[in-house]
């Protein structure tokens, strides 16, 4: 009996996989179809800085599927960098990034508004990244210092010179670039000295609970201390209560990102004259 037990869940095993495995398969040729029907939307959120006025937004990418209906960055992204289809994805948001600036850049609201978007590590280690984001560009009537990369420490963990040399590439572009989720990955202090990056961006996980615990407060103002150090601007990320908020300010954050000043919502809202 113990012999049958133990087929039936080599049986049931090798069945989860093989569903899986399907499921990815349907996930990826839905999404490349998806790609080319034009079912990726770009959100943003505002960026405030300390008196909440908007400083800038985030781009953050949605999928409408037909299917699946709004799918989030973390259901298909990491397909996407796995099967090389971000590099495509990576082009339209860059893309939709520079029409927005484009569309800001004559009202006097909105033109020294910045617009960030997110890198994946893939698609800093193609050859030809820094080709790309000048074609683009030079394709595109706008400032590119209003833009910005954000690169989440992975990047940090393979190939560091070649990280740098992309970053440095793009630098020459005039695009800054920020360094997403900080603190959840490992990044030595010696890494961030030569990252040639501008701004740092506190994760989530320690804004949440930034109030409520002591250690986690002074972990924070090590990172806005490191900041200062660096000459980065800091931004706080997932902010959700008036309290997280004060908490931060009286920790010298710069800037502010979450819940609390907006969700995001389509870029089509954000542009000039909607
Ligand atoms: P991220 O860049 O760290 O973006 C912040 C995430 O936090 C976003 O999730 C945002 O919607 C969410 N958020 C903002 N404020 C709050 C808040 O107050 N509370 C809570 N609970 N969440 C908040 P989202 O939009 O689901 O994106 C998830 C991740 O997907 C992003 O994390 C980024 O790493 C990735 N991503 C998004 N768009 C793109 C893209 O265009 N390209 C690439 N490569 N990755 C992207
Ligand atoms: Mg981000
Ligand atoms: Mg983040
Ligand atoms: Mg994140």
């Amino acid at each position: 009996a113990r012999r049958a037990g133990g087929q039936l869940r080599v049986r049931r095993f090798r069945q989860r996989m093989l569903d899986e495995a399907q499921e990815r398969v349907r996930l990826f040729s839905e999404l490349r179809r998806g790609i080319e029907q034009g079912e990726l939307r770009l959100f943003a959120q505002p960026i405030v800085d300390r008196d909440r006025r908007v400083i800038g937004e985030e781009g953050l990418i949605r999928w409408i599927s037909p299917q699946r209906g709004l799918v989030p960055p973390d259901a298909f992204i990491p397909l996407a960098e796995q099967t090389g289809l971000i590099i495509e994805i990576g082009d339209w948001v860059l893309e939709e990034a520079c029409r927005v600036l484009t569309s800001w850049k004559d009202d006097p609201a909105r033109r020294e508004l910045t617009f960030s978007i997110n890198l994946s590590e893939r698609q800093l280690r193609a050859d030809d990244f820094a080709e790309r984001v000048h074609r683009i560009l030079a394709g595109h009537d706008i400032s590119p210092g209003l833009l910005k990369f954000e690169l989440t420490e992975s990047v940090l963990h393979t190939d560091l010179d070649r990280t740098i040399r992309m970053l440095g590439l793009l630098r020459a572009e005039g695009v800054f670039a920020s360094l997403d989720d900080f603190g959840t990955g490992y990044s030595s202090l010696s890494y961030l000295r030569r990252l040639p990056v501008q701004q740092l961006k506190i994760d989530r996980s320690f804004v949440s609970s930034v109030v409520d615990d002591a250690h986690t407060a002074a972990i924070t103002q090590t990172i806005v201390q490191l900041g200062r150090t660096f000459g980065l601007q800091v931004v706080a990320e997932g902010v959700e209560t008036e309290e997280q908020f004060q908490a931060l300010c009286e920790l010298g954050v710069d800037a502010f990102q979450g819940y609390l000043f907006a969700r995001p919502r389509p870029v089509s809202e954000t542009l000039a004259g909607s």
